[in-house]
C-alpha cells in the first residue's frame, strides 16, 4: 500500500503540471480511497473506463483525458452520473492532458519520435502557448507507405493518410490525438509529412496547398503510449503497487 498524496505528488512533480497551461483540469480531480495498491491507465474518463479499474481492483485511475474540463458547474446528468460513480467506489481520478502529450520521456510525442527514430529533434506544435509535440528527421529517407506501415505496427493502427507531399519523407512533425490545427506550422516550417491522430473536413485543402502530407493515425491510437509508460514509471518509483492498463477504444 502506498499513501495517494504519495503517488499524487510524484506525478505532478514528474509531469510538472503546474508549469503547463491547458484547458483540462490535471492533477487529482477526485479524490478516492487515502492507500492504493493499484492504479488502472486510460485514455479516456468514461462510466466503461471506471467501471473497469474498480474490476481490477484499482483505488486509482490515471487517465490522459479527464472529466473536469475549465470547471464543473452543475453536479446533475453525466457530472452527476460521474461522481456518484467515482465517489461511492472510492477510485482516486488521476488528469495528465497537456503534460502526457508533450512530457520528453513518457508522453505520447516522445514515444512516437522514438518509434520513427527520429533525429535532431526540436520542438513543434504550439498549442495554448505551448509546444506540445516534437519534429524530426528520420535517420533515412523513408517512402510514405513504409512510414505508415511503421506507425500501423507500432500502434496497431490503420493510417489515413491525404498524401500530398512529397513520396520520399525525410522530415517529420508529430503531434497526438486532434492535433491537425498544427497543420500551417508543418507548412510553414517545411515538414514533409505531419502525423497526429485525427483531424477536420477542412485539412484537406489545406493539406493540397500546403503540398504536405498529413497522416492520421486515430486520436485514441496515438494516445495510449503515454498513460501506459506512466504505469512503468509509477511501479519503478513505487515497486510495491501494481498498474493495469484499461483498454477501451473509441474508433476515433
Ligand atoms: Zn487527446
Amino acid at each position: 500500500m502506498v499513501n495517494r498524496n504519495d503517488i499524487v505528488t510524484f506525478l505532478n512533480d514528474y509531469l510538472a503540471i503546474t508549469q503547463i497551461s491547458d484547458k483540462s483540469m490535471n492533477g487529482l480531480q477526485v479524490e478516492g480511497a487515502t492507500e492504493i495498491s493499484k492504479v488502472a491507465l486510460a485514455t479516456d474518463a468514461a462510466l466503461a473506463t471506471y467501471q473497469k479499474a474498480i474490476a481490477e481492483g484499482a483505488q486509482m485511475l490515471l487517465v490522459h483525458h479527464g472529466f473536469i474540463w475549465g470547471g464543473l458547474r452543475y453536479i446533475t446528468g453525466r457530472n452527476y452520473d460521474h461522481l456518484k460513480y467515482l465517489i461511492t467506489h472510492g477510485l482516486n481520478l488521476y488528469a495528465a492532458h497537456l503534460p502526457l502529450d508533450m512530457h520528453p520521456e513518457v508522453g505520447n510525442n516522445a514515444l512516437m519520435a522514438g518509434i520513427a527514430k527520429l533525429k535532431r529533434i526540436k520542438p513543434f506544435g504550439e498549442y495554448m502557448g505551448t509546444a506540445v509535440g516534437f519534429g524530426g528527421q528520420l535517420p533515412e529517407p523513408m517512402d510514405l507507405g513504409e512510414l505508415e506501415a511503421l506507425f500501423e505496427n507500432a500502434l496497431d493502427t490503420k493510417a489515413d493518410t491525404i498524401a500530398f507531399g512529397p513520396r520520399q519523407i525525410k522530415t517529420v512533425a508529430i503531434v497526438s490525438g486532434g492535433g491537425a490545427s498544427t497543420l500551417g506550422e508543418a507548412i510553414d516550417s517545411g515538414y514533409d509529412c505531419l502525423i497526429t491522430g485525427e483531424g477536420s473536413h477542412e485539412k484537406y485543402h489545406q493539406a493540397k496547398e500546403g503540398n504536405i502530407n498529413l497522416m492520421y493515425l486515430g486520436h485514441y491510437k496515438t494516445e495510449t503510449g503515454g498513460v501506459k509508460a506512466m504505469g512503468d514509471k509509477l511501479k519503478e518509483q513505487f515497486p510495491t503497487i501494481e498498474t493495469v492498463f484499461i483498454d477501451e477504444p473509441t474508433g476515433y
